[in-house]
């Protein structure tokens, strides 16, 4: 398997997941679609809180 990601880091808080929802989020508004780029907010910081316990 080839993967181009990184390896994760312990004071990056970031993961493959994060990463889509972000770029998914950057691409709709490259495209102006707010909402969906809303929605990927919404889902990382959902997924981050869930997954990686932050509280900031
Ligand atoms: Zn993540």
């Amino acid at each position: 398997m080839e993967r181009r990601t990184p390896a994760p880091t312990p004071t990056a808080l970031q993961c493959a997941t994060c990463a889509r929802h972000q770029a998914a989020a950057a691409q709709a508004e490259e495209r102006r679609d707010y909402s969906r780029a809303s929605d990927e907010r919404v889902l990382l910081a959902r997924h981050q809180q869930s997954a990686h316990g932050d509280a900031r």
